[in-house]
């Protein structure tokens, strides 16, 4: 016998919240994101090393967690990546991440205007292993990219400063390939982009580009709640 007709849609708004009954309701409880770390990744013992030497600087809150970095390099091996280019690298977590991931011929160019931090980054790419697929070139990323030739990565990961982020989509739009992958870290950014009152000035920069990838006809995409919310953008 056939099953009835679907029970018709409550009113659209209640519809939604219904819709948001379906979703992840985890409170990331410190016990939970230990439990994560600890049977949810195999952390490289440079990678796990890299966050105790960042854990004393006061803008340590700028390396991305375990799990983000084993689901980027997870992202490089799904896509096959080759060449990849990271926009901001700090101390080096996802470059080292990315770059194990990464063939023995696989290469990635590092952009960041800090020597401070990314000599801890150098150290990391050392001991990993993986300095001979790393090239870190220092100074204004906008530069940078700029000189970068057309199609000629497969990956991006765009993690800098918030106010040139449209900038850099659009230079990762124009550096890598069709078919391939931009990463935007922060698009969250602590949750303020969905407060009404937008109360950060990078709040409103991450909201603008949040709605321009929303309807933008060049890639296909997804903003996942992950850490501080990582947009996934395929090229067409
Ligand atoms: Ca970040």
């Amino acid at each position: 016998m056939r099953p009835g007709p679907e029970r018709r849609d409550p009113p659209p708004r209640t519809a939604y919240h219904r819709q948001m009954a379906n979703r992840s309701r985890l409170t990331l409880t410190d016990d939970l994101v230990a439990y994560v770390h600890r049977h949810g990744v195999r952390e490289h013992p440079v990678l796990a090393g890299l966050r105790e030497r960042t854990a004393p600087l006061p803008e340590s809150n700028m390396q991305i967690g375990p799990e983000q970095g084993a689901f980027m390099a997870l992202l490089v091996k799904l896509i096959g990546a080759r060449r990849i280019l990271e926009i901001g690298t700090f101390t080096g977590y996802s470059s080292t991440a990315m770059a194990l991931a990464l063939p023995p011929d696989g290469r990635i160019i590092c952009l960041d205007v800090s020597r401070e931090w990314t000599d801890i980054a150098r150290q990391a790419w050392t001991d990993a292993g993986v300095a001979d697929r790393v090239e870190l070139r220092l100074g204004p990323a906008t530069e940078s990219l700029a000189a970068l030739e057309d199609d000629a990565f497969d990956l991006a990961f765009v993690d800098a400063d918030k106010p040139n982020y449209d900038a850099y989509y659009e230079g990762c739009l124009r550096v890598v390939r069709p078919g391939g992958l931009i990463l935007l870290d922060n698009v969250l950014w602590s949750g303020e982009v969905a407060d009404p009152a937008l109360p950060s000035e990078n709040a409103r920069i991450m909201h603008a580009l949040n709605q321009k990838i929303e309807s933008d006809e060049r890639v296909d995409h997804v903003l996942l709640p992950l850490a501080d919310g990582l947009t996934l953008a395929r090229v067409r």
